[in-house]
């Protein structure tokens, strides 16, 4: 299959462009889109071959249930049994925005969509060209992630093309997404409201939208193989990058003193060597590729740019990587939880 590459930004909206890629959607295929998160691999999420297409496209386990993408509030109560207060409340506070919340599901939503569960995931997401497509589409697209499973989700179009160039439709090019890290994903179907995937909403946010304790689910920040995540996607090692990635913690002094100790190790032992840190830290190191996150203190500026870090380091045939750890305030919590995915959480602690 030929993939067609069309440019559709916010601000020159190719309504024709928009228009055939939702044609391609209500005919079953398959389209890459930007959103205010990442790039997006949309199908119609209401026709079971079309999330087959999506499984097989990016080599995702069929049990990992996909996103349904929304543009007006009244599909809420389609795709959905109930709509709890809770529901409504975070919807309006910050739809569209990268908030996806679990909700029981309805008929209409096929199982192959869901992973075969009896919970649907759905956002609205806060991108000009998502929404219009969505529209253009039907009004509901299923759509995880627009990378090859396993691999760091899509920051560029580019990073797209790298992975299912050939495999798709269409990608429609939106230049870089704004936050870089996945949708926070909320569960409302028990009795307290559990976040299963940290991102730019914080626990924080929406306990004070909701009044109440917001917990986070436990499997999150720590390896731990006693308890199964809420969410099936993230018991797989994810995100994850070719060379072999080691968070290092600490004071700045002793993260640079023993980074710098495993660097020259590495050497010997002839590896390629990448490191990421800060602006502030940058000329601490030498190595292969060295790629600052941004400035320290700066978590938006850092989740902007982790997997396009993570996938120039593969280009660059890293095979070890170190990065320092960041500091944990709002999306930096979101940050650390990939971060630690990507190195199946080898943490070194120096102090
Ligand atoms: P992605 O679309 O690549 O951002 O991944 C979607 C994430 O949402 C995965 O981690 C899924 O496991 C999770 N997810 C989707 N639907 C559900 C659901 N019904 N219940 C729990 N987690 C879900
Ligand atoms: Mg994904």
């Amino acid at each position: 299959m030929v993939t067609k590459h069309v440019i559709a930004t916010e601000e020159h909206m190719d309504i024709e462009a928009i228009r055939e890629a939702g044609e391609i959607l209500r005919n079953g295929g398959l389209v890459a889109f930007p959103t205010e998160t990442v790039y997006g691999l949309g199908g119609d999420a209401l026709q079971k071959r079309s999330s087959e297409k999506i499984y097989a496209a990016k080599g995702r386990p069929s049990d990992n249930p996909l996103i349904v993408h929304i543009c007006q509030w009244d599909a809420l109560n389609k795709i959905a049994k109930r709509v709890p207060e809770a529901a409504k409340r975070l919807a309006k506070r910050f739809w569209p925005g990268p908030l996806t919340m679990i909700l029981e599901k309805a008929e209409i939503v096929p199982p192959e969509t869901t992973g075969g569960l009896d919970t649907v995931a759905v956002r609205m997401p806060a991108h000009k060209v998502a929404l219009r497509l969505i529209e253009a589409a039907g009004g509901y697209i299923a759509a995880p992630s627009a990378n090859t499973s396993g691999r760091p989700s899509p920051t560029l179009a580019e990073h797209v093309a790298e992975d299912l160039d050939g495999k798709i439709e269409m990608i429609l090019d939106g230049g870089p997404t704004g936050i870089g890290l996945e949708s926070t994903i909320v569960d409302l179907t028990g009795d307290m409201p559990v976040i299963l995937r940290p991102g730019y909403i914080t626990q924080e946010m929406l306990s004070q939208a909701l009044e109440t304790k917001v917990e986070l689910d436990q499997t999150l920040l720590k390896e731990d193989s006693a308890q199964t995540p809420k969410a099936p996607g993230m018991k797989y090692r994810h995100y994850a990058p070719r060379g072999e990635l080691t968070v290092v913690s600490g004071n700045e002094g002793s993260v640079i003193a023993a980074i710098n100790g495993l660097i020259r190790e590495k050497h010997q032992a002839g590896e390629r060597v990448g490191i990421i840190c800060t602006d502030e830290t940058r000329i601490c190191y030498e190595a292969e590729c060295i790629a600052s996150a941004g400035a320290r203190g700066s978590e938006e500026e850092i989740a902007r740019r982790l997997y396009a870090i993570l996938r120039r380091f593969d280009k660059e045939q890293i095979t070890t990587i170190y990065s320092e750890a960041f500091p944990q305030q709002g999306i930096g919590q979101a940050v650390m939880n990939r971060l630690l995915k990507a190195a199946g959480y080898r943490i070194l602690e120096t102090e």
